[in-house]
């Protein structure tokens, strides 16, 4: 039976919890990093969105508690929007 307080690099199958952080991490980086440049925002923008959701209410660790999403990953998107009614950004 595998020791659930171990922390393990990202798998498929793997649940949050038995993940290490740093790894979680690296890999939204990792996304970040391979995806497309046409399908990413200007970096003055993505600095911008990331702005308002450091002030924002609904981050929590890097996630949006109004959608669940990796903030981080998607205010990269050109064609995201902040899931917020208000649309903050
Ligand atoms: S609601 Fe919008 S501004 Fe707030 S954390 Fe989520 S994406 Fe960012």
């Amino acid at each position: 039976m595998p020791d659930m307080d171990k922390k393990r690099k990202l798998c498929k199958k793997c649940l949050l919890s038995e993940i290490d952080e740093g790894e979680v991490f690296l890999q939204i980086k990792k996304l970040i990093d391979i995806m497309p440049a046409a399908e990413k925002c200007r970096e003055d923008e993505y600095k911008r969105r990331l702005g308002i959701c450091k002030e924002c209410s609904f981050l929590n660790e890097g996630t949006c508690e109004a959608c669940g999403c990796y903030v981080e990953l998607r205010a990269i998107k050109k064609d995201a929007r902040c899931p917020h009614e208000k649309r903050m950004w």
